[in-house]
């Protein structure tokens, strides 16, 4: 398998002091870096402190978790690209589930920001995933095909931008699909949308030590995407431990 991504989505989680400690205790503990791209997608205030303390390591990127398209002018509480990238972020989840049902985000929206994120050199990791209705209404490849053509344009490739297939019912749930399901959603995605076989695709809900490996196991799992069990620096690391 090619060097997994593992990627932490610390959500509303952590403030600086906690994410620098988080940040040097991952340092410190002895693993083969080489095996593994490891993705930390804290909140905005913590990045400046992250991105000094992770100069000059390079096991570890630093992530944002949403981004705004402009780049500077009148718009209250957002924070653009430039911004991110001067505090050493390389990384941007777009269209987690939970800005696209809280904050009502739209794929075309999703889209604009992964456009922006590129041209910065800032590489999106575009959310994508069904409703527990859905799934249960057979939609599951339906909406994904949807939300994939429609969030991912022509500035992506698969260098540039990771897909992470989230299904929102897993998230946060402590519940997750089947391993077969998991394999045949990734190669649904990899075959059967056109464009899209060479991206990498990681698998995000309801990951933790406990079944992280057999997930990333699969041959159609390029990485994993982790909320809860990213918090803690000791679950993190079993995570890790592959
Ligand atoms: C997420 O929010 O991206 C996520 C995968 O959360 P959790 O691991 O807590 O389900």
């Amino acid at each position: 398998m090619i060097k997994p991504v593992v990627a932490a989505n610390w959500k509303m989680y952590k403030t600086i002091e906690e994410s620098v400690s988080f940040v040097e205790k991952l340092k410190k503990k002895p693993l083969d870096w080489d095996e593994v791209h490891i993705i930390l997608c804290a909140p905005y205030t913590s990045l400046f402190e992250m991105g000094n303390s992770l100069r000059g390591d390079s096991f570890v990127s630093l992530g944002a978790q949403n981004l705004y398209w402009e780049q500077e002018g009148a718009f209250t509480g957002e924070i653009s690209v430039g911004m991110l990238k001067a505090c050493g972020v390389e990384w941007v989840i777009v269209g987690h589930s939970e800005r696209r049902t809280i904050f009502n985000e739209t794929n075309n929206e999703v889209s604009i920001k992964a456009t922006n994120s590129l041209k910065n050199n800032i590489h999106p990791i575009i959310c994508v995933g069904e409703t527990l209705q859905q799934k249960k209404n057979n939609q599951t490849k339906e909406i994904l095909s949807k939300q994939i053509r429609e969030s991912i344009n022509d500035d992506s490739n698969n260098n540039n931008t990771i897909i992470a297939y989230e299904p929102i019912w897993a998230i946060g749930s402590g519940l997750t699909p089947s391993f077969n399901e998991i394999d045949e959603i990734h190669n649904f995605i990899k075959n059967e949308i056109r464009g899209y076989e060479n991206y990498k695709i990681l698998y995000g809900g309801s990951v933790k030590s406990a079944n992280s490996k057999e997930i990333l196991n699969l041959d159609s799992v390029d990485g994993l995407l982790i909320g809860r069990a990213s918090l803690n620096v000791t679950e993190f690391n079993k995570i890790l431990s592959f």
